[in-house]
């Protein structure tokens, strides 16, 4: 069976209040996993949603949307683990070139089963939200360029268990010169490999303007090459999304070279065969 690494309770801009960090709220999405006959799901909501990671970053968007407070979050999850529900408690956590030890202290101390890193910003731009999209202030190749940097560090810092949406921008903007995407992709495998950690083939794309997995055959294929594992997720922030077209990623994985899935749990890793 298999295990939806990557969920969200809500879509971003609701509020994550006491009615939404409930047993209400949490049934749904795991009564979803069980109807698409998955183990598990994991709850992975934005660090930035919580009031604690707001000192990490001055930015107008970071500022509004950290109001929540993380131990209600994490108390309404653990309650409805130990009641028996299958989920796993994780947080998608953005990796930042300044202010991330913030965050590294913001997640201390508490047995998270999956810390999942992402890159969302280059410098002051979105890359996958359009009211501030990077896109507006620098051409594709710079903004390729500078996701890279930060992916490739957020990957090496150790601090993840599995990096998000790889190729994300692709969603977002125009792509890159095929040579700027090349290199992009042969930095991004390399160096998730030599980070061990895992990579997520995420079914979101699929939802979005490229309508593509992420990540996209190609670098697919350079992970499943260099031995870089994978976890499958729908990104879904709403119950019907949640395991969202897994029969399509598992024949990403299959078709990239892999023959078996990641399945995470208390930060340690097994394997589930495919196919
Ligand atoms: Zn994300
Ligand atoms: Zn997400």
């Amino acid at each position: 069976m298999l295990t939806d690494h990557h969920t969200h309770l809500r879509p971003d801009d609701d509020p994550l209040d006491e009615e939404a960090l409930s047993i209400e709220t949490i049934v749904p999405h795991v009564a979803a996993a069980m109807d698409r006959g998955l183990s598990h799901v994991a709850i992975t909501e934005h660090i930035y949603r919580f009031r604690i990671a707001k000192p990490a970053w001055a930015h107008p968007y970071w500022d509004t949307q950290t109001q929540w407070d993380i131990d209600a979050y994490w108390d309404a999850l653990s309650e409805a683990k130990a009641a028996g529900f299958p989920i796993l408690i994780g947080i998608e956590c953005d990796w930042l070139p300044s202010g991330q030890e913030v965050l590294v202290d913001a997640l201390r101390g508490r047995p998270w089963d999956l810390i999942l890193g992402s890159i969302h910003w280059v410098d002051e731009g979105a890359v996958d939200y359009d009211l501030y999209s990077a896109f507006k202030e620098i051409d594709p190749d710079a903004l390729w360029r500078g996701y890279v940097d930060r992916y490739t560090r957020a990957a090496l810092s150790g601090q993840f268990d599995v990096m998000t949406h790889a190729d994300l921008p692709k969603s977002f903007g125009p792509l890159p010169s095929t040579e700027t995407l090349d290199w992009a992709f042969d930095r991004i495998a390399d160096a998730l490999e030599e980070a061990g950690c895992c990579v997520e083939i995420s079914t979101a794309g699929l939802r979005k303007a490229a309508q593509e997995i992420y990540p996209g055959p190609s670098l697919l294929e350079r992970f499943c090459v260099r031995g870089v594992p994978v976890v499958l997720s729908s990104d879904a922030h709403e119950p019907e999304n949640v395991g969202f077209a897994f029969d399509q990623a598992v024949q990403a994985a299959l078709d990239a070279g892999y023959s078996e899935v990641m399945e995470i749990k208390g930060r340690d890793r097994r394997a589930v065969p495919i196919g």
